[in-house]
C-alpha cells in the first residue's frame, strides 16, 4: 500500500489517503492539546506508543465481535485504516466520576456509578464540543436513531471488554471517548473508528488511583510519557 495525498490534519493525527480508495493511513502525532486546545505541547514519542496501544485495544474488541476501521499496523506511527464517513458525535462512556462529570454535578472525582453513564458530545472544536442529546442528534441529522442505538450498544459492549481488559492489569477504566463512523466499502455499516488511546481514556491504577492517562499533561503531573509508555507495556503484553 502507498501513501498519497494528506487529506486532514487533527490534533493528534494526520489521515492520508493511498493507492487503495477505500483504506486510508492514520499517522500518530507526539502533538498534545487539552482545555479545547488552549493548552498545547509535546509529549515525546506518544504517537508511537497511541499507534501500538490503539491497534492492539482495536484487535481486542474486533475478536469480541465488535466492527472496527483498524485493517492492519504498516509502521511504529502509522496503522491502516477503513475509510469512514464519520459521524460528527463524541460517545463517552463512565464508569467512575470524573472530569466534565465531577464538574457538572459538583461532585468530588473517584466515586463509583452504580451503572455506566452514556454522554453524547457534538465533534465541533469551535463550539468546545456541547452535550447534546439524542433527539437533537436525529433532529440536525448527525445520525438517525438507528445507528444511535447502535452506537450505544457497541459503547456499552465496548466499555464491558475494555473494563475487563484493564482490570486484569490491574487499571481501572474511568471513562473514554469513542468515534463511529459509516464505511462505503461495506454499503454504509457503522463502524468504530478514531483510537482508543490514553488520550481518549481515563485509566487510574487500582488501590492508588494513579493516573496513566492524558490528565498527567493535562494537570501537569510530570511522568507523562513513563506513564504512556505504561500503558503501551501493559496493554501489549
Ligand atoms: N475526551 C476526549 N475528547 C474530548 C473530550 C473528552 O477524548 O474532546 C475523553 C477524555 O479523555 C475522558 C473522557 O472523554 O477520558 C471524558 O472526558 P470529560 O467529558 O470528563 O471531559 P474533560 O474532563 O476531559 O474535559
Amino acid at each position: 500500500m502507498e501513501r498519497r495525498e494528506q487529506l486532514y490534519e487533527g490534533k493528534a493525527k494526520i489521515v492520508y489517503a493511498t493507492d487503495e480508495p477505500d483504506l486510508y493511513i492514520q499517522y500518530f502525532k507526539d502533538d498534545a492539546t487539552a482545555f479545547n486546545a488552549k493548552k498545547r505541547g509535546t509529549i515525546v514519542s506518544k504517537g508511537i506508543f497511541n499507534n501500538h496501544i490503539s491497534a492492539k485495544l482495536f484487535q481486542v474488541v474486533e475478536k469480541q465481535g465488535i466492527p472496527t476501521h483498524y485493517v492492519k499496523t504498516l509502521s511504529d506511527r502509522e496503522m491502516a485504516v477503513k475509510k469512514l464517513d464519520i459521524i460528527r458525535v463524541e460517545v463517552v462512556v463512565r464508569n467512575i466520576v470524573a472530569g466534565n462529570l465531577a464538574k457538572r454535578m459538583g461532585v468530588e472525582e473517584g466515586r463509583r456509578l452504580p451503572h455506566p453513564i452514556i454522554d453524547l458530545h457534538l465533534k465541533q472544536d469551535a463550539l468546545d464540543d456541547p452535550m447534546i442529546n439524542e433527539d437533537t442528534i436525529s433532529a440536525f441529522g448527525l445520525a438517525t436513531r438507528e445507528e444511535l442505538a447502535q452506537m450505544r450498544a457497541y459503547a456499552l459492549r465496548v466499555n464491558d471488554i475494555l473494563k475487563a481488559f484493564f482490570g486484569e492489569r490491574n487499571v481501572d477504566l474511568v471513562d473514554f471517548k469513542l468515534e463511529f463512523g459509516r464505511s462505503p466499502a461495506d454499503g454504509g455499516k457503522l463502524l468504530l473508528g478514531d483510537e482508543i488511546t490514553p488520550d481518549g481514556c481515563r485509566l487510574w491504577e487500582k488501590g492508588t488511583g494513579r493516573k496513566l492517562d492524558k490528565d498527567r499533561f493535562r494537570r501537569d503531573l510530570g511522568q507523562v510519557e513513563e506513564a504512556y509508555a505504561e500503558v503501551e507495556r501493559l496493554v501489549t503484553r
